[in-house]
C-alpha cells in the first residue's frame, strides 16, 4: 500500500479510538517503510509476531515507539524477544514465564507481560483456557523480573465481527475477576483484544489495547 493511504488509514483510526484506547500497529510482512509511515502518522506501538522481523526493523526505528510481541514466543527466541519488546503479550505457560524472567534478569529489566487467554478452547491455538489463567497468574506474578499487567486474546477467526462478542466478553470477566482478587504482583490495567474485523466489538467488550493491520497496512 502506499504511503499516503497508510497515513491516512492511521488518522482515520486515531481519531476513532478514544483517548483511553492504545493502537498496536500489526506490523508482520511489512517493510520497515511501511512502519514508518505509519509512526510519522502517528502510530506509538510496534506489534510484533515474530522476533527476527523486530531485531530487522528495530535499527531504522529504535525506541521513538514502544514494541509490543504478540506472536507466539519459542523459548530459544526468549533472550532477543527481552532485549527488543516493551511487553510480551503471549505469555501462556510457567515455563515460559520462567525464562524471559530468567532472562530479564540478566539484562537488569522488568518485563511487562499480557497473559493470552484462548477464549475460544480451540486445541490448536496457543493461549491458556479460561478456567486456567487465574492460576497461571498466581504462579507466575511471583517472578520478580516480570510485571503481569493485563490479558490479551484472539478469539476465533470469523468473518462476523459478532461472532467474537462472547468471547471477548468472557475475557473480559475474567480480567475483572482477577482484579477484584487483588493478586499481589498482579496489576490488571490491560485488555488486549480486537483486530481489524472485530476491534468495535472489543472495544465495546472492555478493550483497552487493539491490535490492527489490515486496516493500516493493507491486505497481507
Ligand atoms: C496479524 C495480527 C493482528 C492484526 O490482524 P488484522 O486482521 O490484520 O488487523 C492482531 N493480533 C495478532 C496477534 C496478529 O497476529
Amino acid at each position: 500500500m502506499n504511503s499516503l493511504n497508510i497515513k491516512h488509514n492511521v488518522t482515520v483510526i486515531l481519531q476513532e479510538l478514544s483517548d483511553s484506547v492504545e493502537l498496536v500497529a500489526a506490523v508482520k510482512t511489512r517493510t520497515a517503510e511501511e512502519i514508518t509511515e505509519a509512526i510519522e502518522a502517528g502510530v506509538r506501538i510496534i506489534g510484533e509476531n515474530y522476533v527476527q522481523e523486530a531485531i530487522a526493523a528495530f535499527p531504522s526505528i529504535g525506541r521513538t515507539v514502544r514494541w509490543h510481541f504478540i506472536g507466539h514466543l519459542q523459548k530459544n527466541k526468549v533472550k532477543k524477544a527481552v532485549e527488543v519488546f516493551d511487553v510480551i503479550e503471549t505469555v501462556d505457560s510457567v515455563s515460559l514465564a520462567g525464562e524471559i524472567d530468567k532472562k530479564s534478569r540478566s539484562i537488569n529489566k522488568i518485563m511487562s507481560v499480557l497473559i493470552e487467554v484462548n477464549s475460544g478452547r480451540e486445541p490448536q491455538k496457543s493461549g491458556v483456557f479460561p478456567e486456567d489463567v487465574k492460576s497461571l497468574i498466581k504462579d507466575i506474578s511471583i517472578l520478580p523480573n516480570i510485571k503481569v499487567k493485563g490479558l490479551m486474546t484472539m478469539g476465533p477467526i470469523s468473518g462476523n465481527p459478532e461472532d467474537a462478542r462472547a468471547y471477548f466478553t468472557e475475557t473480559r470477566k475474567i480480567f475483572e475477576d482477577i482484579k477484584k482478587s487483588g493478586i499481589e504482583g498482579a496489576y490488571m490495567e490491560y485488555l488486549s483484544m480486537g483486530m481489524t474485523n472485530s476491534y468495535r466489538v472489543a472495544i465495546e467488550e472492555g478493550a483497552n489495547i487493539v491490535r490492527i493491520g489490515t486496516k493500516i497496512f493493507g491486505d497481507r
